[in-house]
């Protein structure tokens, strides 16, 4: 497979980038792609890009892997990008094509929780406006506070300028049988907002609810074990044990809800996302001129 598709319409319009397989077991990604090259829709205007971005995780010989080295994921900055690492090239390779683009969708799976959502990064605003015009589809949008405990992520770099809308759309499980559907459907939507497909007849009328990144959790001992079985924007209340890092209670702080959680097993390992709801009047939304 090659690492960059590329469809353009007849007629000049925006120029969009759709990342899909950053993490190489994330496969729903692929059914997008495959609309594009099965010509399912008319591009109207534009350019639409599509990037393979961890091809070599994807075709990996023991199957599809998350990452062979480092998570691309977590490159994204100057500093990761000095390292001596394939994921750092592999992000230096598409960083032209994603700076070309006026807005990038970036296209992921969860390994346990199977509520979609979008997320996006407090110090991009048009990202969070892309993301509420994309709540029609997807009618939850976490908006991420930088981080402190792992690397940067593609939708929060530094690496492009800031005023470029960057949503990520979680969409369910990696094997979960709506996760291709929902991925098509949110690309769909993406292109329509930039007038580069037709608008679907009837988007039925959502309010999209809004959360904030309250903590990530790390693991300090390790492993990982729930209180009971999470689906995605579980609510816990203050003070209730709702998992255990290795013999370490984890106590809720506040009342929030457990938005994702990975199979951690040892110190250091990415473990658990908490979210807290925030009214969507106290969200800034700038204009965009779409
Ligand atoms: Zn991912």
């Amino acid at each position: 497979m090659q690492d960059v598709f590329e469809f353009s319409a007849p007629t000049a319009g925006p120029t969009v980038a759709v990342s899909i397989l950053m993490h190489g077991d994330e496969t729903c990604g692929l059914a997008v792609l495959k609309a594009a090259s099965d010509q399912k829709f008319a591009l109207l205007r534009g350019r639409l890009r599509i990037i393979v971005m961890n091809r070599a995780a994807y075709e990996s010989a023991r199957g599809p892997a998350r990452h062979l080295g480092n998570d691309m994921n977590r490159c994204w900055s100057g500093r990761a990008l000095m390292e001596d690492a394939d994921e750092a090239r592999r992000i230096e390779a598409v960083l032209p094509f994603l700076s070309e683009a006026d807005a990038i969708l970036d296209i992921h799976s969860m390994p346990a929780q199977d509520t979609p959502f979008l997320l996006v990064s407090e110090t991009r605003p048009r990202s969070v406006a892309l993301a509420a015009k994309l709540g029609a589809v997807v009618p939850r949008v976490v908006v991420a506070l930088p981080p402190n405990l792992r690397g940067t992520a593609l939708f929060e770099t530094g690496l492009l300028p800031q005023d470029k809308p960057i949503v990520v759309v979680e969409c369910g499980q990696h094997e979960g049988v709506h996760s291709p559907e929902l991925a098509l459907a949110t690309f769909l939507r993406f292109l329509s907002i930039h007038g580069m497909v037709a608008p679907p007849d009837a988007l039925r009328e959502t309010s999209v609810e809004f959360y904030q990144t309250s903590c990530e959790i790390k693991l300090e001992q390790g492993p990982l074990k729930l209180a009971r079985p999470m689906l995605g924007f579980d609510p816990v209340n203050a003070g209730e044990t709702y998992g255990w890092d290795g013999s370490r209670p984890l106590i809720a702080e506040e009342d929030c809800r457990v938005l994702l959680t990975r199979s951690a097993k040892k110190p250091g390992d990415e473990a658990l996302t908490l979210v807290r709801p925030i009214p969507g009047d106290r969200i800034s939304m700038p204009h965009l001129p779409f």
